[in-house]
């Protein structure tokens, strides 16, 4: 707020009237800026009013003072009673009809052109405001309102006094330029507006894909990651003639803590054991939970031989992990493989799963090459 100048400030305190607390962001703009829409053609419809009593239009000049006065009532009320709605709905009809009174009170098409450009204004703010289907609607009123000035303007024409040309080059100038701000401060908006929620729908599917990717309890990657990520390492290693190895991990007799000490530790474990094989693994290897205590580890650039040996540092690291209550580490059987010229994604996994059940079969604790 402080760095805004005083004008503004000004601004932002009468237009924060409408505004309830509980608003949404968006909410918040839309009432924002109907009412500082709406109140600066007010106050210029005063500026107006005076200018047509002067050049010597007074029954012209009655109208945009009347008119500020009634947005003067409609907002007041609005802050009153909180009823955006209606204050929307009853802005549009006032931006909507104003420029058609004034260009009949002045005469027709001739002396009124420059006040038309303000009925392009209730369109536009439909379009913003409120939805498509209600634009649609205004735009035929506005179209509506146009036929009829068209068959009253030869009636119009007869009986006022034209308006001298300076005057008239005058307004016309002014509406444009003041038009063309009013609609620039609108589209500003809504293209803020548009920004934000792109940017909320780019945040939302950075949330989901990571979502989609993460095991929800131990927040490493889950099975459908590394089936993509097995996809890509196969190709890239077809591609470059480089090697590629595979680690399948599954904890022994996991059961067993679960029946003994209960599912929330059992939980735990899970947690501690992909930690513990996170912080073994290097920053090109990839770990992922592949089922309920099985993990998996892709190696690229990394032979069978260096995968085994990795796969013996965790071994020796979950030995020493401790999770309480447990009394001792963790022992879990170790799959190793590399991929071989031929093989698919389906290959490498049976291969690496027979691995680990060999481990298995051959006591548990150990790590089995294939
Ligand atoms: P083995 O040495 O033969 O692998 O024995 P095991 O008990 O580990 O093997 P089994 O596949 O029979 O059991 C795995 C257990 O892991 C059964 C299941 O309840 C448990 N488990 C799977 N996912 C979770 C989980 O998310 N949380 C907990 N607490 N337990 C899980
Ligand atoms: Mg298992
Ligand atoms: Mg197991």
């Amino acid at each position: 707020m402080a760095k805004f100048p005083t004008p503004l400030r000004l601004l932002h305190w009468w237009a924060s009237h409408g505004v309830s607390e509980d608003d949404s962001d968006d909410l918040r703009l839309k009432k924002e800026v109907m009412t500082i829409v709406s109140s600066a053609i007010a106050l210029l419809a005063i500026g107006w009013g005076a200018l047509y009593a002067v050049t010597g239009y007074p029954w012209s000049g009655a109208i945009p003072w009347s008119y500020s006065v009634i947005v003067l009532i409609s907002t007041l009320h609005f802050f009153y009673s909180k009823q955006f709605d209606f204050f929307l709905i009853s802005q549009q009809w006032l931006i909507l009809l104003l420029p058609f009174f004034l260009m009949w009170s002045l005469g027709g098409f001739a002396n009124g052109s420059a006040v038309m450009i303000w009925a392009f204004f209730a369109p536009l703010a439909a379009l913003f405001f409120i939805d498509l289907r209600e634009a649609g609607r205004w735009m035929l009123v506005f179209l509506m309102l146009l036929v009829l000035s068209a068959l009253l303007d030869p009636w119009l024409a007869e009986r006022v006094r034209p308006m001298p040309q300076w005057l008239n080059t005058l307004y016309f100038l002014m509406n444009l330029g003041l038009g063309f701000s009013l609609i620039a401060l609108m589209l500003y908006y809504f293209v803020k507006d548009r920004e934000r929620a792109y940017q909320q729908l780019q945040q939302s599917q950075v949330h989901i894909e990571q979502l989609l990717l993460t095991d929800d309890l131990t927040r490493v990657d889950n099975r459908r990651s590394l089936n993509e990520r097995l996809q890509e390492e196969l190709a890239r290693a077809v591609r470059y003639g480089s090697p590629l190895s595979i680690i399948m991990i599954d904890a022994d007799h996991f059961k067993a803590i679960n029946d003994q000490h209960g599912h929330a530790v059992g939980d735990e474990v899970l947690v501690a054991l992909a930690r513990t094989l996170q912080e073994c693994v290097r920053g090109s290897d990839f770990l992922a939970r592949y089922g309920g205590e099985e993990f998996m580890i892709l190696l690229p650039e990394t032979g069978r031989d260096g995968a085994a040996s990795m796969a013996e540092r965790m071994r020796e690291a979950l030995w020493a992990l401790r999770v309480e209550p447990l009394e001792s580490g963790l022992t879990a059987s170790f799959g190793v493989t590399e991929m071989h010229e031929s093989d698919d994604a389906d290959r490498l996994i049976q291969r690496v799963d027979a691995a680990m059940y060999k481990a298995k079969d051959s006591g548990r604790d150990r790590v089995c090459i294939l």
